[in-house]
């Protein structure tokens, strides 16, 4: 290590320095030699490596998986609930450290971090409770010397490949229900982030959870990759990221039929009426757009004005974007953190020229921040062309493009004029628009006067390329769970 190594890690200032692991978790044992570089995208300063491991280490933490499954799947639901409810109360103890890496190996600010810590490990209790309920069906039989039965079972041994957006909570909207159907894990975190989801396992050990119920995997995504999603002994996928690289997962899974949950890119539209409340509008597109700077496959994507407010709305959206102030996560005044790397700068940058070079006005930033890192600063551009790249592709980074639209079939149409159906939002007064509106949005989740909409008891997924399956509330448990009928012949 040299001495970026320890000025990074003296600076996240853990109380428990145990949390920050550069070794990977198979079978209950930290193993793997750290070679690959980690870094933290607001200095650039190296934080510690992580062992680059491929296709055979991939195959012994399936292994592991597949032998913990009999024993861990015969557990009461209690007992299973239990330790996911620990593992809860140690993430909550810790959340300080564990918000604290996360800031340092992704950038968004700590309040955010912590936040996302809270939220994350409300994944495990919901889902620890959930699994006592799981109950099963009896159905009336078309004859009287007949029973049936539907029985839930889970499925098995699952692999898992999470993003780098939100580190812990992606893990745990997966690992939470999985684990508490019965089912043992196979997870590959970002390479962006591994540290967050290291330290997730040091509290899983210590909550409890079995050898071999969680296994850890960090490096070559492609073989990796390969693994989860080919190997037989692999019952379900699950997966978060881009929509590219979930489709070719996807059609890898298709060799030994896997079940498959996908949540892949949004491009959400947000909706603003004229008898809407433009300040609630304003405050609801600051945090569906700027949070995680703009990193979120929920952020506002494109933002359809309508006519009367339009002006009005893009002033107060301009004003309140320009006092968000943008640095290191790790300073507590911080609201905008850097973007992940370079490639996610660059996107930013030809999102915002493209705009202007079609004629759109830009209101307040549109260049990145003189500091280290891969900073952009908050944008808001007026005027972009319907069919700008800000509108087609998901930007991912803290630029807000507004578009003007007449009437409410207008914005309904433009906004159901994606691939993408993830979420949306709209903002009216108006009742019986509102459920109009709700209705027709071809998305998944729909926000309706909020710009937030991610909570453990609510389904969150999407339609179209957006993705297959729900995480998160009573449905997520389903996805971890086959459905099995049994005829009795009396
Ligand atoms: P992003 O572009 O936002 O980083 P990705 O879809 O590339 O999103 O990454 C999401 C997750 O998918 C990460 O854990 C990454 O390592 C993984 N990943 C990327 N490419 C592949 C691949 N070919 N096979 C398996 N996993 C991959």
């Amino acid at each position: 290590m040299g001495d970026g190594a320890v000025s990074e890690l003296s600076r996240i200032a853990l109380q428990r320095a145990d949390l920050f692991r550069q070794q990977c978790f198979i079978n209950g044992k930290w193993t793997g030699d750290p070679t690959h570089a980690v870094h933290n995208p607001a200095t650039r300063g190296l934080i510690g490596h992580i062992p680059n491991l491929g296709r055979t280490e991939a195959e012994a933490a399936v292994a592991a998986a597949e032998a913990a499954l009999p024993k861990w799947r015969a557990e009461p639901a209690a007992a299973r609930a239990k330790i996911l409810r620990r593992w809860n109360e140690l993430m909550l103890k810790h959340q300080q450290d564990l918000a604290r890496l996360m800031t340092a190996e992704q950038g968004k600010p700590l309040a955010e971090a912590m936040g996302e810590i809270a939220y994350a490990g409300s994944f495990l209790e919901w889902f620890g409770e959930e699994a006592k309920r799981v109950y099963g069906d009896t159905i009336p039989a078309p004859s009287s010397d007949r029973r049936i039965m539907v029985l839930k079972q889970p499925v098995g041994v699952v692999g898992a490949i999470t993003p780098w957006n939100f580190p812990t909570a992606m893990i745990t909207r997966k690992v939470g229900p999985g684990i508490a159907a019965g089912c043992t894990v196979v997870l590959k975190p970002s390479e962006l982030t591994p540290y967050s989801a290291l330290a997730l396992a040091v509290l899983a050990e210590e909550a409890g959870l079995p050898p071999g119920v969680l296994n850890i995997v960090t490096g070559d995504a492609e073989p990796i990759g390969r693994v989860l999603t080919e190997d037989p002994r692999i019952s379900k996928f699950t997966f978060t990221g881009s929509t590219p690289v979930g489709k070719k997962l996807a059609a890898q899974c298709a060799g030994t039929v896997k079940r498959v949950s996908l949540e892949l890119g949004g491009n959400a539209p947000f909706l603003v009426f004229d008898d809407a409340d433009i300040e609630a509008a304003v405050a609801g597109a600051i945090i569906s757009k700027f949070r995680n700077t703009g990193q979120t496959c929920v952020c506002a994507n494109r933002i359809y004005v309508q006519d009367g407010v339009y002006d009005q709305f893009a002033r107060l959206l301009a004003e309140k974007a320009a006092a968000l102030v943008a640095g290191d996560g790790l300073a507590g005044v911080t609201q905008q953190g850097p973007l992940i790397n370079e490639r996610a700068l660059q996107k930013v940058e030809a999102h915002v020229a493209d705009a202007l070079g079609h004629g759109a006005k830009l209101l307040t930033g549109g260049a990145r921040h003189a500091n280290a890192g891969t900073f952009y600063q908050p944008t808001v551009l007026r005027d972009v062309a319907a069919d700008a790249l800000l509108t087609r592709e998901e930007t991912f980074g803290p630029v807000a493009g507004l578009v003007r639209f007449k009437t409410e079939e207008d914005a309904l149409r433009l906004a159901n004029n994606s691939r993408a159906g993830l979420a949306a939002y709209a903002f009216t007064r108006d009742l019986a628009r509102s459920w109009r509106v709700s209705e027709g949005l071809e998305y998944g989740m729909v926000g309706m006067n909020t710009g937030l909409i991610s909570t453990e008891v609510s389904p969150f997924g999407g339609v179209k390329e957006s993705g297959i399956g729900r995480e998160g509330s009573k449905y997520g448990l389903d996805e971890f769970l086959n459905i099995k009928a049994v005829f009795v012949q009396l």
